[in-house]
């Protein structure tokens, strides 16, 4: 199946700053798939009470783990 590749600009819901897919995508992950409000890890660390390192450790465990939300992968 082919994922269409968009570029889409987010913005955190909470601080306003420009997010990445990833930080989209666990934001989905983390509160619900069907969100359209998106927040960056600092944000989603802080309403989770975890550190900023911890999102970006969830980020890379579902790219390892193969998430769909994730298939844009360009490190
Ligand atoms: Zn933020």
């Amino acid at each position: 199946m082919m994922a269409a590749i968009r570029e889409e600009e987010h913005y955190c819901r909470k601080c306003g700053r420009a997010i990445t897919r990833d930080e989209a995508a666990v934001t989905k992950k983390l509160i619900n798939r069907g969100t359209t409000s998106y927040y960056c890890a600092g944000c989603l660390a802080d309403a989770f009470d975890v550190r900023t390192e911890d999102i970006w450790e969830k980020i890379k465990y579902y790219k390892e783990i193969g998430c769909t939300l994730f298939d844009n992968i360009n490190v």
